[in-house]
This record gives structure tokens, C-alpha cells and sequence, in this order.
């Protein structure tokens, strides 16, 4: 008899391409989405975006209620939760780089109301996973809550952010490939489940990531395209493995740790980043490995240095040292790693 059984939870639609904003209607339409929205927003995103929501979906039901938030804290899902309390809104949609989308995901976990993600930035991979952390105090509030119903990715829109949030981007990607062989070693080493499928698909969508490099330039709305889709795809790896293993290994636990000593500085995808070339070394394996990674992010423009994240010397060692501590995740860090060794091993690599 097989006893087994797993529930995969992916999102219904995921709509990429050129002007999809004008889709949003069809979209929650198709998803089953009733009631009056409420959307949770930036300054920025509002602009570029968020308004032409809150168009588009009164003209299907009940004038959305808008929530515009700063900063993704603890205060910010606070408030959220407090104007959902006021409205009842029948589903959430969070409109933004990832802040907005991470506050609208947990306050909808909270409700227990379905959302929408509608990405401005394709700056990391929290836009279609169930994942999503903010930082609370000295330590960081998780949540493994439903993926969003429906993605909307409207290319035109994210070609149009900052170039370095698609960089951000791309590193988290190419972050992929640490994460997939911390998740084998935890695997081997403490019986951590482990799916082969899951794993073969974070890769992949990194090595395509890297393989199409050359086509992600700034100004190219193609770029939007390779690097919404890569997000996308390890967002669907996430889901398949129900858990974030697939695409965050050590070179996130080493980030989560940067966001306390260091808050606001660089974005997370170009911490992890960094953060991956430090961890691809400490794998061992070939010199190749952690130099690919490197080139890869090289290539990109993105981050390969201390310097470049803006963080000093000191602090990298500190957040190397220290980030096994963050949470109960086996990486290669193990239980910690020496200074000496952090040392060694962020000059080798160029870090510091
Ligand atoms: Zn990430």
C-alpha cells in the first residue's frame, strides 16, 4: 500500500507579455475572485501601475480600496490587517517590487482570502511563491502561505523599473545553483526530503537564466520577459517541493543575515548573490563552480563584491559567521563556520 501523499499548491494563471495590465478584469474574472478588492500598493508601483488596477477592476465589481505602504515591517502588515479588518474585502492584490506583494500575501494568508500579484519589478521570486518574510525586531516573520491565484506580469511595466531590481532579479536565479546543492547535502547529510524534480527544474531555470544572458540588457523589454519567466518557473519549483529549499540555500541564510546588520543597504537578490559565489565555493567541488557563479552575475552587472553591496568588510565576515543561527535550515555553513575560514574564503573569492 503507498501511504504517501503531497498537495501541490501552484498559482491558477500566471499571464506574462506586453500590456497584460489590461487583462487584470479577465484575470480575477477566470480566478473567481468576488467582492470588493483591496489593493495593497507603494508610492512608486501606485504609479506605474496600481492606479491602472483600481481601474480595471471597478470595472467589474465594487470600487477597490487602496492601502498604500512604505516599507515592508512588521507595522506595514500591522496596517494592512487592520484596514482588511475595516473593508472585509473579498480578495487582496498586491501591486509593487515585492513589498507590497509580500504584505498583501501574508495579510491574505491571514484572512484566508485569496491574491493577486501583479509585479512592477522583477527583482526577486517572492512575485509568485507562497514565501515571504519581514523582518520583526531582531528576528523575521515567515510565512508559508498559498501562491498568489494569479500573476499578472506586464512586461512593459517591469522593463520600465530601475535596472538594478532586474540584476536583483537575475542573481536570485543564478542563486539557484547553491541552494539546489545545499538542498542535496541536507538531504544526504540529515535525511531532509528531497525532490528531484523540484531540484531539476531550480537548476535548470538558472543554467537558462545564464544561457540567455547576453539578451538581458537594460532597455530591452526581452529582458523583462527571460527574467519574469525564470521567477516564475522557480516560483513553480518552490511549490512543487513545498518548501523554499529549491531556490535558498546558505546564500540566503548569509542575506537574511546582511537585512539585520546591515538594513536597507543592498537589494536581496544582489546579496544572495554575493552571497552564492561564497557559497559555491565553501561546496568545494571545482575551482570552476564558484568563478561560474561570479562570471554569471558579472555578466548581468550585477554585484560580485563586498564593496559593490555597499557592506563592509567586517560585516560580511560577521553575517558569514553567523548566519547558520537564523534558522533551523542545514546548509554548508552546518552549525557555523570559523572567522578564519569566512576570511579565507570571502578573499579567495574576491568578496573582500
Ligand atoms: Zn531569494
Amino acid at each position: 500500500m503507498v501511504e504517501k501523499s503531497k498537495w501541490i499548491r501552484l498559482p491558477r494563471s500566471v499571464v506574462v507579455g506586453h500590456g497584460v495590465l489590461a487583462q487584470t478584469a479577465d484575470v480575477v474574472s477566470n480566478s473567481h475572485l468576488t467582492g470588493q478588492p483591496l489593493v495593497v500598493t507603494s508610492p512608486t508601483p501606485k504609479k506605474v501601475a496600481g492606479d491602472r488596477v483600481v481601474e480595471e477592476l471597478s470595472l467589474i465589481g465594487p470600487e477597490p480600496e487602496t492601502v498604500v505602504v512604505e516599507e515592508a515591517t512588521f507595522a506595514a502588515i500591522e496596517m494592512v490587517l487592520e484596514r482588511a479588518q475595516r473593508v472585509d474585502p473579498g480578495y487582496l492584490v498586491g501591486v509593487g517590487g515585492g513589498k507590497a506583494i509580500d504584505i498583501a500575501k501574508m495579510a491574505a494568508e491571514d484572512r484566508s482570502l485569496g491574491f493577486v500579484s501583479v509585479p512592477t519589478a522583477a527583482s526577486h521570486d517572492g512575485i509568485v511563491s507562497g514565501r515571504g518574510s519581514v523582518p520583526e525586531g531582531d528576528t523575521r516573520h515567515s510565512v508559508a502561505a498559498d501562491p498568489p491565484l494569479a500573476v499578472i506580469a506586464d512586461t512593459d511595466v517591469l522593463a520600465d523599473a530601475p535596472w538594478r531590481l532586474t540584476t536583483a532579479g537575475c542573481a536570485d536565479i543564478i542563486s539557484n545553483y547553491t541552494a539546489v546543492q545545499d538542498w542535496k547535502l541536507a538531504h544526504r547529510l540529515q535525511n531532509v526530503e528531497y525532490s528531484r524534480y523540484s531540484g531539476a527544474l531550480s537548476q535548470m531555470t538558472a543554467e537558462m537564466l545564464v544561457e540567455n544572458s547576453d539578451s538581458i540588457k537594460q532597455g530591452l523589454e526581452e529582458s523583462a520577459w527571460i527574467v519574469v519567466k525564470a521567477l516564475v518557473s522557480s516560483g513553480v519549483a518552490m511549490s512543487i517541493a513545498g518548501s523554499s529549499r529549491p531556490a535558498s540555500g546558505a546564500e540566503h541564510l548569509f542575506s537574511h543575515q546582511l537585512d539585520r546588520l546591515a538594513p536597507g543597504t543592498a537589494l536581496h537578490g544582489h546579496q544572495v548573490g554575493v552571497g552564492s559565489i561564497i557559497t559555491a565555493y565553501l561546496q568545494g567541488g571545482d575551482r570552476e563552480d564558484w568563478v561560474d557563479v561570479r562570471n554569471a552575475l558579472e555578466g548581468i552587472g550585477a554585484p560580485t563584491t563586498a564593496a559593490e553591496l555597499g557592506i563592509d568588510e567586517e560585516t560580511v565576515i560577521e553575517a558569514l559567521t553567523t548566519a547558520h543561527e537564523i534558522r533551523d535550515r542545514y546548509t554548508i555553513l552546518g552549525d557555523g563556520i570559523s572567522e578564519d575560514a569566512a576570511r579565507e574564503a570571502a578573499a579567495v573569492t574576491g568578496v573582500i
